[in-house]
């Protein structure tokens, strides 16, 4: 007897998509095929993709120190219902994870809580100060492999250097959240509508000044190297270049890059609009989109960015940057660029996975893979209306969206049921 059979769907298969169920027993896939035999559970998956669930490499959980904004527990069911199996929280907490006790907090709260896999990335400078580098061995030791200063970047270019040679001789990951601060002043997109507003803006050569510098010093000292947060269409064109000479180099893009521009600032100065990278022009959007089908950018990600209601309820100016967006997030990147299942699988899965190192995620589904999995529907529509998360940060709340995740599956167990039907 198995434990679950998931009939019907469209199956990510090393094949290819093929119309298979799908048999899961003892939190492993153990058949593919028809007429797998009875199990405790049977799920309707018709019209709708199984593949390998979803992979946040840039989580803000808050925990430790922000709790009235988010913690592991409220990150996590937010992290499921949206389809995620597996997440890497952001270091820039309070205390950062610079050390191993507050990577090994993290790590044994997300394992305490058990919804689905959290992982940790750290610090790349101590305090997140650019000052020193950050206990790099220690929290390697904790199993970290993905290092960032997030919410600020490494600035300095010897800091720099010293994180790509010390992390790169280890096979680690330097993430980068590429905007200059000095050119990042201002609230949103240095354009024709922050002209209007009267708004100091941040130029689109805040993102691309730091990626042609870093990308200088990668081909230097070679690097397992991240673009976090791609929006400028400027940033793509060096990514390309740098992959044609082989450097290794990947960028993520969020699902609000890939939906809105900076217009939506215009229509109320609204601060969920508010966010680093800003919102910028029409034609960045459609670059990042083909960018994201071509490749160029391997991955999307959260920014999953909590902030409570009195936090953003200020002037645009004043309020914190980011918005949430684990559980819309496959939806918003199935409306915005309508991807084919297996790009789809490989941006929001695959790639990753790979990137953050999580051996049991991101796989095509076969037999005697850990049942880490996703039962999306690609056609139903749906608006949100409510969270999981602490925080209600986001304009995809109360916005029509097609893609909806029916199952989450994490080690063989359901851990999210969405709008789903029961055989
Ligand atoms: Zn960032």
């Amino acid at each position: 007897m198995h434990d679950l059979l998931l009939v019907g769907g469209r199956v990510l298969t090393a094949e290819g998509m093929a119309d298979v169920d799908v048999a899961v027993a003892g939190g492993r896939v153990v058949a593919l095929g028809r007429e797998l035999g009875p199990a405790r559970e049977v799920l309707d998956c018709a019209g709708a993709w199984v593949g390998p669930g979803f992979v946040d490499v840039h989580t803000h959980a808050r925990e430790p120190g922000g709790e009235w904004k988010e913690d592991l527990a409220t990150v996590t069911a937010a992290a499921v219902a949206g389809g995620y199996t597996a997440i890497l929280t952001m270091p820039n907490t309070d205390p950062p994870v610079d050390g191993a006790p507050t990577a090994r907090y993290v790590l044994e709260r997300g394992r305490a809580i058990g919804r689905c896999t959290v992982g940790v990335a750290g610090t790349v400078t101590l305090g997140r100060r650019g000052e020193a580098l950050s206990h790099i061995d220690d929290l390697w030791d904790e199993g970290v492999r993905v290092f960032t200063d997030d919410g600020d970047v490494v600035a300095d270019a010897e800091m720099l250097r010293r994180a790509l040679a010390y992390i790169g001789d280890r096979g680690g990951v330097v993430a980068q959240h590429a905007v200059d601060a000095t050119l990042a002043r201002g609230a949103m997109h240095e354009g024709w509508v922050s002209a209007r507003l009267g708004m100091r803006g941040i130029p689109a050569v805040a993102e691309t000044t730091i990626v042609a510098r870093d990308l200088l010093l990668v081909a230097d000292t070679p690097c397992r190297y991240h673009v976090q947060h791609v929006a400028a269409a400027g940033c793509i064109e060096l990514i390309a270049r740098a992959k044609d000479r082989g450097l290794p180099v990947t960028a993520e893009v969020t699902p609000h890059h890939l939906t809105f521009d900076h217009t939506e600032v215009l229509a109320g100065t609204d601060p969920v609009f508010k966010m680093m990278p800003p919102l910028r022009t029409a034609d960045d959007v459609t670059a990042v989109r083909e960018a994201l089908r071509s490749g160029i950018i391997d991955l999307v990600a959260t920014d999953h960015a909590p902030h409570a209601d009195h936090e953003k309820d200020v002037p645009f100016e004043e309020a914190p940057n980011g918005v949430i967006g684990l559980e819309w997030a496959a939806a918003a990147v199935n409306s915005a660029v309508g991807l084919d299942p297996e790009r789809f699988f490989d941006r929001m899965s695959i790639a990753p996975a790979r990137l953050a190192g999580f051996d049991e995620h991101g796989h095509r589904i076969a037999p005697g893979r850990p049942a880490n999995l996703v039962v999306f529907d690609p056609t139903a529509e749906w608006v949100p209306s409510g969270t999981m998360s602490r925080s209600r940060n986001s304009p995809y709340l109360g916005r029509r969206l097609v893609g909806r995740v029916r199952w989450t599956i994490v080690d063989g167990t359901i851990r999210h049921e969405g709008a789903a039907s029961r055989a």
